[in-house]
């Protein structure tokens, strides 16, 4: 159980991670839809072995709390079992709905799993950075804009035929844009970049290496597959929560965990409703979401009423989604304040918050949850919160008038009492 992080990159089954409440460890789903019996068993597994807290993150993985040392190679033994499909190896995200969504322009799910193959075997693959990763974006309302990645695909109109452009080392409104390759080329391109990584800048991330070797490498390694072919416009952000229709006439429904968490009672009474709907499984979704998907269209309200009643986010504008809290006090031994216990007091506090900003909660200077600037930030400082609006340190106060400061906060900023 004591074996080093397979490449370093993250608390995975097997390697899990020491934290304030015990051992963390992380599934990062392919993609694939999950059963409902195999997510109930997962739940079960994280009650037997752990202390029953099962968390999604800001990127889709499911992050388990709780284990001990002798109980996480138990916990990775019982899901080894229930055969949820792992994104081994290098990471490759697609749409949370790829393959099943009624929106895609290519099965982004197909080549995703294609391209984790390739990678797999590249022998360049050894050389890469730890936390590389692609995005493989197929179109559709649930796009991965907001994902950060080292190289990202995503299909564009092109003539003659489907095409995906080509960007680099960010998200949708970071990246460097390449041009676009025919859609039979795309993984051949991916590969060619990494491979050009690898080469260039060993175990360096994309905008590391742009950095310190310029643009002209890559831009070289993929010059006869490249047609210039201007960026597609960001869009708007996608929204998981709501229903989604799929290819199958069926419909899928995105629930939103509280500050990115819930407990494995609650999550199988959703999975028990979800069996009554007649789901077909589920699938993780960034923003901290899940997606009950293979629903009748006629069956999506009485689910959503259910997860609603569970305490689930049901309703895109729920103010809790306003709040941005890790784990904080005592769960994570760095926590200098106990951000997810101060979330739903935080989250009330900011009903009236009048522009819908995200208000980021750390228990500690590190910022974990929110990697992004924030118009409201709150960091865990010799136990107490030191408060940044817009960037700068607004006051600095006791945990308990938090709630109060921000209320404060936002009645400043034209909100109504
Ligand atoms: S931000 Fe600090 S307290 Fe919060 S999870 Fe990260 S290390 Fe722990």
């Amino acid at each position: 159980m004591n074996a080093p992080l397979r490449r370093g990159a993250c608390p995975g089954l097997s390697a899990p991670m020491a934290t304030g409440d015990g051992l963390l460890a992380r599934l990062t789903p392919a993609g694939s839809t999950i059963t409902l019996d195999a997510f109930g068993g997962l739940c079960a597994a994280a009650r037997i072995h752990g202390n029953g807290i099962i968390e999604v993150t800001s990127r889709g993985s499911i992050q388990i709390r709780g284990l001990g040392a002798e109980s996480a190679p138990l916990f990775a033994a019982d899901v080894g079992s229930l055969g949820i499909e792992g994104n081994e190896g290098i990471a490759v995200v697609s749409n949370p709905l790829s393959g099943l969504d009624a929106g895609e322009t290519f099965d982004a799910h197909a080549l995703a799993a294609e391209l984790r193959k390739a990678l797999a075997a590249a022998p360049f693959a050894a050389r890469l950075a730890a936390k590389v990763s692609a995005v493989v974006d197929g179109g559709g309302a649930l796009h991965i804009d907001a994902l950060a990645a080292d190289v990202r695909i995503r299909s564009v109109d092109g003539a003659g035929g489907p095409y995906v452009h080509v960007a680099v080392a960010g998200d949708a409104a970071t990246a460097i844009a390449l041009g676009a390759v025919p859609l039979e080329c795309a993984s051949e391109c991916v590969l060619q970049l990494f491979d050009c990584l690898a080469a260039k800048a060993p175990r360096s991330r994309m905008r590391d290496a742009i950095q310190g070797e310029g643009l002209g490498a890559f831009k070289s390694a993929v010059g006869s597959l490249i047609i210039d072919v201007p960026a597609p416009r960001v869009r708007p952000a996608a929204e998981p929560i709501g229903g989604h229709p799929l290819r199958s006439g069926r419909a899928a429904v995105g629930i939103g965990l509280p500050f990115g968490h819930s407990d494995s009672e609650t999550l199988t009474r959703l999975i028990d409703a979800a069996r009554q709907a007649d789901a077909s499984g589920l699938r993780t979704s960034p923003g901290r979401a899940l997606l009950l998907v293979g629903l009748s269209p006629d069956a999506t309200p009485a689910i959503v009423a259910e997860a609603g009643a569970l305490g689930f986010i049901v309703d895109p504008a729920d103010p809790r989604r306003r709040v941005v809290a890790c784990a904080g006090a005592p769960i994570c031994a760095s926590g200098e304040i106990p951000a997810r216990a101060m979330a739903p007091a935080i989250a009330h506090a900011a009903r009236a918050w009048p522009d819908g900003g995200i208000i980021h909660v750390s228990g500690c200077a590190k910022g974990c949850a929110h990697p992004a600037p924030a118009p409201v930030a709150v960091f865990g400082r010799d136990g107490r919160c030191d408060v940044f609006v817009d960037g700068a340190l607004s006051c600095s106060v006791m945990a308990d008038v938090l709630p109060e400061r921000i209320a404060q906060l936002a009645w400043a900023r034209g909100g109504s009492r």
